[in-house]
């Protein structure tokens, strides 16, 4: 009997680490798929500093720097679309580089569905929107992001002591948090930068 009893917690551990497996590999996926799904506010920013090369990788929801997230229909939402594109193809500025660095753009490169300019967007979407009133259903979510990846060759990189994100925060105020992940020199570090943290150590 006694010996039973102490058996018994060794029977049951390979159930525990069957759980615990699961379990993990449930975390796994739930972390995937928020990887996927974009929190507005929140955007990821990658920069590598490699000798005289600064890369820049901006993901951020649409709807942080436009204020929306739907393929723009009207003039009015088709001029915000330009004007934040225009922002965006000016990164010395809005990324407040020093001028003691030296850097020119050597690459720029935006992406999102909001810039795509398809002929057939206005009666795609009238189309969706009679199809929505017709199931009656106006739950729906759409997501978009704006992807800037940009390559700077800097003359004198050591005068780029730090990022400073203000310009970001003070140009696209809907942004509340950009998580950065900053690869330097002085090695590989995850930030959460604020409106009121905004300027990084390289
Ligand atoms: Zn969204």
């Amino acid at each position: 009997m006694r010996r039973l009893l102490l058996a018994l917690p060794f029977a049951l551990l390979p159930l525990a680490i069957a759980q615990a497996a699961e379990k993990h590999d449930h975390d796994h996926d739930h972390e995937h798929a928020s990887l996927d799904a974009h929190e507005h506010g929140v955007a990821r920013l990658n920069a590598a500093l490699d000798g005289q090369t600064l890369e820049l990788e901006l993901e951020s929801p649409a709807m942080n720097l436009v204020g929306f997230e739907h393929a723009a229909s009207t003039d009015a939402d088709k001029a915000k679309v330009a004007a934040v594109r225009a922002q965006l193809e000016k990164p010395l500025a809005l990324f407040s580089l020093p001028p003691a660095a030296g850097c020119v753009v050597a690459q720029q490169e935006l992406e999102s569905p909001l810039f795509g300019d398809k002929p057939d967007a206005h009666d795609h979407d009238e189309d969706h929107g009679q199809a929505k009133d017709a199931g009656g259903h106006e739950h729906h979510h759409e997501h978009s992001e704006i992807h800037a990846h940009y390559q700077f060759t800097c003359a004198t990189p050591g005068a780029l002591k730090n990022l400073d994100l203000a310009g970001v925060f003070k140009t696209f105020p809907a942004t509340q948090k950009i998580q950065v992940q900053l690869i330097s020199p002085s090695g590989q570090q995850g930030v959460e930068a604020t409106a009121k943290a905004a300027s990084l150590k390289f």
